[in-house]
């Protein structure tokens, strides 16, 4: 009948996590826009290693079992906070429909005091798309237009898939005060390792030794621009010290969350140096703090990143280094979440995959 306006389905495939090892691919309806939103046909999206936990053992951060205190969001929750998209629907005009953005995934309120000092990931109203709220393991998503960066021209998808975590390698970079000259070891070459050792070097001039257990990924810190890499086990540190110098590293960053590792990084900075905490360990910790405090060591942390400095350096560090070539393992279709999960938890991976959502099946 013309005239009549078209009736679409407006539903989508989405990936909804209920609880540990139980993700299940579900019709939604697509979301609609509030106020500063635009609605994204999304074309990368990533897991990372928070998804793993959720998916080995959660709940623990994802807003299933309990109301998130800010968003109110409670129940299976959709997957995806590492997400890139085209735009669909721009209701406030933010964005031309048919722009190619990266979502930062963390909202901030923009008036909190953490927020007006800059420090928007430590809003007191954070909340994140996939964590806390619906996120973008979906085939669309509505997502906030201020925690959305333009992807450059000619950038791949699969490339730009990985600007949210980058972003978080390169804020926690920023966090561990590197300059020009320092020494600086890295604890743990897996994606997150990689992505802090991309960090690191986009900042400073720096020696950069890499610890790992021996195989693919420090292999790959070597190609993406360690100056050295030691293999992990009972003689890291004094394998570590024979290479940088007996007095230690100026900065260690401890990005594995393996269980230990903290205490060798204590063994393995200098005195005045700085230890910077992006890995979380399973368990807390046992610190030797007499050497802590002795030594005068400084221990920062990082968690997530800061949208207006980290996710568009994010995205112009893909477009002039080689971490995409190196860093995505493979794209896969919404259907294949699970076994992926599964892959990730139990070490699997050594790089990032990525999931296609508008791709409906593996094709033959
Ligand atoms: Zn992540
Ligand atoms: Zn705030």
């Amino acid at each position: 009948m013309t005239g009549d306006r078209q009736v679409t389905p407006r539903r989508m495939k989405a990936a909804v996590y209920y609880g540990a090892r139980d993700v299940r691919i579900e019709d939604r309806p697509i979301p609609e826009c509030t106020a500063g939103q635009v609605l994204l046909r999304v074309l990368r999206s990533g897991v990372c290693g928070t998804d793993a936990t959720e998916w080995r053992s959660g709940p623990h951060l994802f807003a299933v079992d309990r109301p998130h205190p800010v968003s109110g969001h409670v129940g299976p929750l959709i997957l995806g906070h590492e997400f890139i998209g085209e735009v669909v629907e721009s209701p406030g005009g933010g964005f031309a429909v048919g722009d190619r953005v990266a979502a930062g995934a963390g909202v901030w309120c923009g008036e909190c005091p953490r927020c007006v000092e800059g420090r928007t990931n430590l809003c007191w109203s954070y909340t994140t798309l996939g964590l806390n709220v619906d996120g973008g393991m979906a085939e669309f998503v509505a997502a906030p237009e201020k925690m959305l960066a333009p992807v450059p021209e000619g950038l791949s998808l699969d490339v730009a898939g990985l600007a949210q975590p980058l972003a978080v390698g390169l804020h926690a970079a920023r966090r561990s005060g590197v300059s020009d000259g320092d020494r600086v070891v890295i604890i743990g070459a897996g994606a997150i390792g990689s992505f802090v050792l991309a960090g690191v070097r986009s900042l400073a001039a720096a020696e950069i030794t890499v610890i790992d257990f021996p195989g693919p990924r420090l292999d790959r810190a070597l190609r993406i621009g360690a100056t050295r890499v030691v293999p992990a086990g009972m003689n890291v540190v004094a394998d570590t010290l024979a290479g940088i110098g007996a007095r230690g590293a100026d900065v260690v960053i401890e990005a594995s969350g393996a269980p230990g590792q903290l205490a060798t990084a204590i063994r393995m900075v200098r005195s005045g140096g700085t230890i910077l905490l992006v890995g979380l360990p399973a368990s807390p910790p046992e610190v030797d703090v007499q050497s802590l405090v002795i030594r005068e060591i400084t221990i920062r942390t990082s968690n997530a990143h800061v949208f207006a400095h980290d996710l568009a350096p994010a995205l112009q560090l893909l477009a002039t280094t080689n971490l995409g070539r190196e860093l995505v393992d493979s794209v896969h279709p919404l259907d294949d979440i699970a076994e992926q999960l599964e892959r990730l938890a139990t070490g699997q991976l050594h790089g990032k995959v990525l999931f296609d959502p508008q791709r409906s099946t593996d094709p033959p």
